[in-house]
């Protein structure tokens, strides 16, 4: 009957923790407010910054085993915990994770493709990329990141000396600009023995920079599902993961796959398998993070997840909860402030039945339609 450790209180340390009570855990959350997503449904707290060194050691005394649902923490604080207690997934795979830099070095030395990238920290250094990459393309900050926010699109050469000013922290990353198909992505658990399990692969859609509808399966061949599952077993077994890992990817117009980033944790992407598998993207993460074993995954059906993001989508909460066949999640969060994730829905549809052409029907009208 351990206790295991969340460092963040946010949704996906909510659910991870509700996914550890129902295995007989009980968790000791470290966030900022008592009143966090996470906190709310875990067993005990620590309130404080993940910076300071007291309240880490208060909330290491207080677990058995560490992990983290928020990638903003600094390595260092992890490092701290690791001396008392074990970390998984460990530092070094959040370091890279923090850093578009170090990742992207990182899927290079393993042979992963992705989009051509360089390091820009000068605004000479960023003529010299715009000319490699080629336009248009997005410019990145390397650190903290999220949702679309610090980045910049860059159309021709007017725009280098506002996209340089507009961005901070330095350095900043210039990547050139996919021409995808679809955006994928895989979740991978990798357990303390090493066994590897892939959800199937997702398909994503975004609004504004953030995540709206998420269809699993991705509506991809068999070969390009195959290749997704094959970077992301090779990520996981790169990084010496243990626990869950979400892989975001591009397929090409021309059926090539790339990667753009990855995150250690639980995601967003991978909130369908909550209801369309035995056992979830949150069951599958505590259960390697405590060394128990790894199930197959098994969908037992296809799976739309729409995401309710600021007053807009929770407008819709009475009709979500009104309608027959939709399953919602709320994170319990009091105020809907614009571009915040609220929750999100749920549908499912018996296996092999999503539509060939995007749009699906749902009492709510289509989930996703195409932006
Ligand atoms: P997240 O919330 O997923 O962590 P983020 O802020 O880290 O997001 P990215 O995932 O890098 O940002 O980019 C956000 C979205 O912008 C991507 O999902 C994709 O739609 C688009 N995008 C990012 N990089 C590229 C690229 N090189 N080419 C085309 N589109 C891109
Ligand atoms: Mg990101
Ligand atoms: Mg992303």
């Amino acid at each position: 009957n351990s206790v295991i450790g969340i460092v963040g209180g946010g949704q996906l340390g909510r659910m991870s923790a509700m996914a550890a009570s129902r295995l007989g855990f009980r968790t000791h959350v470290i966030a900022k407010n008592m009143d966090d997503p996470g906190v709310q449904v875990s067993h005990s707290a620590t309130i404080g910054a993940f910076d300071d060194p007291a309240a880490l050691r208060r909330f290491a005394d207080a677990v058995d085993v560490v992990t983290f649902e928020f990638e903003n923490i600094s390595a260092n604080g992890l490092d701290v915990l690791s001396e008392m207690k074990p970390v998984r997934p460990s530092g070094s795979i959040l370091r890279i994770s923090q850093d578009r830099e170090q990742e992207k070095t990182f899927l290079g030395s393993i042979g992963v493709p992705v989009a051509p990238w360089r390091v820009v920290t000068s605004r000479a250094d960023l003529k010299t990329a715009a000319e490699a990459v080629g336009y248009p393309f997005i410019l990145k900050t390397t650190r903290l990141g999220y949702d679309g926010k610090g980045q910049f699109r860059v159309r021709d050469a007017s725009q280098l000396d506002e996209a340089f000013a507009t961005l901070s922290p330095k350095p900043l990353v210039a990547e050139g600009m996919v021409d995808f198909a679809m955006e994928v992505s895989v979740m991978v658990a990798r357990g303390l023995d090493g066994t590897i399990r892939c959800f199937d692969v997702t398909e994503n859609r975004h609004a504004s920079g953030i995540l709206d509808v998420s269809l699993a399966p991705a509506r991809i061949t068999e070969e390009l599902a195959a290749q997704a599952h094959d970077m992301a077993r090779r990520i996981a077994e790169g990084l010496d993961l243990v626990g869950i890992m979400g892989v975001e990817m591009f397929v090409g117009r021309t059926g090539d796959v790339l990667v753009n980033e990855v995150a250690p944790r639980p995601h967003n992407s991978g909130h369908w398998t909550m209801d369309a598998c035995p056992c979830d993207q949150f069951e599958m993460h505590i259960r390697a993070v405590t060394g128990l074993p790894l199930p197959e995954v098994n969908r037992h059906s296809d799976a739309v997840m729409k995401n309710l993001v600021g007053p807009d989508d929770m407008a819709l909460w009475p009709e979500i909860v009104a309608t027959q066949g939709l399953i919602p999640h709320l994170y319990g969060k009091r105020e809907a402030r614009i571009g915040r994730k609220m929750g999100h829905v749920n549908a499912l549809f018996p296996k092999g039945s999503l539509p060939g052409e995007f749009g699906v029907q749902t009492a709510l009208g289509p989930l996703g339609s195409a932006e």
